[in-house]
């Protein structure tokens, strides 16, 4: 059993003083596998009085300090990879594949993008007569999810870094391993007192976090849900606000696409870490001549997604977090069904073979229009749908016909063919033909996908202000 009762205030623990205890629960096993004890308002008040104390020595700290405490903090939690990947395993069921291979690969190759960002900001110009200089906002509040926590957390908390701000982290209360050793990397790369301090808690940490007048800008990651009343809370001091939020990406497959390659990419982005990754290209547009095709490569290509034990090294897709995910994603197989789409793979349910755990088998549907439930809301599970359309002109009025915009991709053979139809998506992030991921550039949505960019330079320009100085 994992227990968090301390939390982190000038660069040192402290017992948390809150009296609501958070059980965590493995969702392998559904039993207890963790405590939390939450935070309580006076503890949130020390932690954002530290931040503020760590402002102004932060905030005039050159670019070489901020550069040697962010390469500080990577090589420490370099260190702690195989307890971070661990504690994903047990808390949050991520396979020990994808925590190796992404979930500790990406924040560290963020951080790399962040230093090389400090040397990409524009920290200063001449514009006419004036002296422009970009300046740290204030002290950030960081608001993350479970999915892909540490990742999220360097996102913002290095941005604030080589922003010159102090933060006050509040992340998962689903996820606290990956949270705590992160800080254990902060106390290990000797940063100043107070530059990055950290509550545990839920709803109610976050709001007072969000509400305290003293947080200059709000730098959240999670659902619509909560980002909406995280807005409605900020309006109430006007501090900035940037919303990582959630999405329902189309990988679109032009008739010229090479087939071969584009389904297993596709499958693999829509199930990896069982779906529950905002990215996930959860719809497959495909022209309607060629949905037979496109659902054969599917049946072939999920062979390699057999669900298991995460703990196990050869085990691609794990159960979902928590019984909040298994039930949400069980709701979505279940309207689908009712809705008339067809089932291909998978189903309603805990996965065949399971007796315990929140194991949901990848599951696909054909024939899924846009007026289906499935088709334009957010499943946040290894749930694909397989979406037909008739010519280059529907296939991106239905790629763009869900309230979100956060990814995307286009498959064809033909590059500029494949451009013209990235231009055309409304969406912060098009991938063509399977390319990598590039951190260094901006990441980040449109529309209920929220506002905002980061990583790389860009997560270090979220938290900056101009100041104009006339001469
Ligand atoms: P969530 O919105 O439930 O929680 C996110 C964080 O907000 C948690 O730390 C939670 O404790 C906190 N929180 C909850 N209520 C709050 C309140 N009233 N005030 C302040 N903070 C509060 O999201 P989740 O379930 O952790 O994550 C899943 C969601 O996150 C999905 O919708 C997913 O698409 C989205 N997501 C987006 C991105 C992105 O970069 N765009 C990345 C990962 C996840």
């Amino acid at each position: 059993m994992n227990t968090y009762r301390h939390f982190h205030v000038d660069g040192q623990l402290r017992p948390s003083t809150g009296t609501n205890s958070i059980t965590l629960v493995s969702p392998v096993t559904e039993q207890p596998v963790g405590e939390l004890l939450s935070c309580s308002k006076a503890d949130v008040d020390a932690a954002i009085a530290s931040a503020h104390r760590c402002l102004p020595r932060w905030a005039s700290s050159s670019i070489e300090q901020r550069e040697r405490a962010l390469r500080a903090l990577q090589a420490a939690i370099v260190k702690r990879t195989d307890r971070i990947v661990e504690s994903l395993v047990v808390e949050v069921g991520v396979p020990v594949w994808v925590g190796r291979s992404m979930q500790v690969p990406m924040p560290l190759a963020n951080l790399d993008a962040i230093i090389e960002g400090l040397h990409q900001v524009t920290w200063e110009e001449q514009i006419r007569t004036s002296r422009v200089v970009r300046e740290p906002v204030g002290v950030v509040a960081a608001i993350t999810p479970w999915n892909y926590p540490l990742h999220q957390i360097v996102a913002k908390v290095a941005g604030a870094i080589g922003a010159g701000c102090p933060t006050v982290l509040k992340a998962s209360e689903i996820a606290p391993g990956a949270a705590q050793l992160f800080m254990e990397a902060v106390a290990e790369a000797d940063l100043p007192p107070g530059l990055v301090n950290m509550v545990w808690g839920g709803a109610d940490v976050g709001e007072w976090l969000v509400a305290d007048p003293r947080i200059d800008i709000v730098s959240f990651t999670g659902s619509g849900t909560v980002a909406r009343r995280i807005l409605a809370s900020a309006a109430g001091s006007l501090k900035r606000v940037a919303l990582e939020l959630g999405g329902k990406s189309a990988a679109l497959i032009l008739d010229d696409a090479d087939l071969d390659a584009a389904v297993p990419a596709i499958v693999r982005r829509c199930m990896n870490n069982s779906g529950q990754a905002c990215v996930a290209q959860s719809r497959l547009l495909t022209p309607r001549h060629l949905q037979q095709e496109v659902a054969d490569r599917i049946t072939a290509a999920l062979q390699e997604w057999t669900l298991g034990d995460p703990a196990d090294d050869n085990t691609r897709l794990g159960p979902v977090a928590s019984l909040r995910q298994f039930d949400g994603i069980n709701h979505h197989i279940g309207a689908a069904l009712d809705a008339g789409a067809t089932l291909l793979a998978g189903g309603v349910g805990r996965a065949y073979g399971f007796e315990r755990g929140y194991f949901i088998a990848p599951t696909v549907f054909t024939d899924v229009d846009r007026t289906m439930a499935l088709g334009c809301e957010e499943v946040f599970g290894p749930v694909l749908a397989v979406m037909p359309y008739d010519g280059d002109e529907d296939g991106i009025d239905l790629a763009n016909a869900t309230p979100y915009g956060l990814s995307g991709a286009v498959w064809s053979a033909n590059g500029t063919r494949a451009m013209n139809a990235a231009r055309r998506m409304r969406t912060g992030q098009v991938i063509l033909n399977g390319a990598p991921p590039n951190p260094a550039s901006p990441f980040g949505g449109v529309g209920q996908s929220g506002f905002g960019r980061e990583n790389g330079r860009f997560s270090i320009e979220a938290f900056l202000e101009f100041k104009s100085i006339q001469q």
